[in-house]
């Protein structure tokens, strides 16, 4: 069971990348996770599975057309540093779900060796290489402060003009956005991933030209940091 669902990789000495068999259990191990870092509703906050059920069917895009749960389908990676584990492994947010449990019992004893990591996670059965880059571009922002202020150097270079409109996509995906806290990061990793902003008819000389300095700045740091063992960035296949 736990050793089938899935794998756990350190791919830098500050980034764990945790590869799920199936989208399914990954959503249930890290859903709450997740929003607690990043939701614009959740973050910050104690909430049961139940309540993020209800919050999401009644204001996400899909959630109101559809009337079911669709998270597992819209969200295809997870991102988040290892301090947002601290009030999982304190009972807040008790009871959890078999894969939660998993997940914390698998890093417990980094977390009480005092070690300080990114927790990226994607799942086999919608693997991209994009997906993978949009994560550990994430991981990168938050742990480096060398790879973080060059990239804010690179969104610099973009217009105000053109930020609100990769604000206004950001906040408008899949129809909740993010926390306020998060929108520069998440600015910075779309543009990593570009396809999901060209797919929207975002594709302007300004935004490819940040793309290309982006991805180049995250191919360096992954390339010096990363220790070349598990490399799914560099192949279309893993
Ligand atoms: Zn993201």
């Amino acid at each position: 069971m736990a050793e089938n669902r899935m794998t756990i990789r350190k791919i830098t000495p500050a980034i764990y990348y945790v590869e799920y068999k199936e989208r399914f259990s990954m959503a249930r191990a890290l859903m709450r996770l997740s929003e607690y870092y990043d939701s614009p509703h959740f973050k910050g906050k104690i909430f049961g599975s139940e309540e993020l059920i209800k919050w999401y069917i009644s204001n996400s895009k899909k959630g109101k057309e559809t009337g079911k749960f669709t998270y597992y389908d819209d969200w295809e990676g997870f991102n988040f540093p290892s301090e947002i584990l601290e009030p999982f492994y304190h009972g807040k947010f008790d009871p959890l779900n078999t894969e939660e449990k998993e997940l914390l019992e698998s890093f417990r004893e980094k977390i009480e060796a005092g070690e300080k990591f990114y927790i990226i996670a994607t799942a086999l059965d919608i693997f991209t290489k994009e997906v993978f880059q949009h994560e550990l571009a994430h991981a990168f922002f938050y742990m480096n402060s060398s790879y973080k202020s060059q990239a804010l150097d690179i969104l610099g270079e973009l217009s105000n003009s053109n930020l609100k409109i990769l604000r206004d996509y950001v906040n408008s995906i899949h129809g909740i956005g993010y926390a306020e806290e998060r929108i520069t990061d998440e600015i910075h990793a779309y543009l990593i991933t570009y396809d999901d902003v060209k797919a929207e008819g975002l594709d302007y000389p300004e935004f490819r030209k940040v793309h290309e300095k982006l991805i180049s700045l995250l191919n360096r740091f992954y390339e010096t940091e990363g220790n070349g063992e598990f490399s799914p960035y560099f192949n279309s296949t893993i």
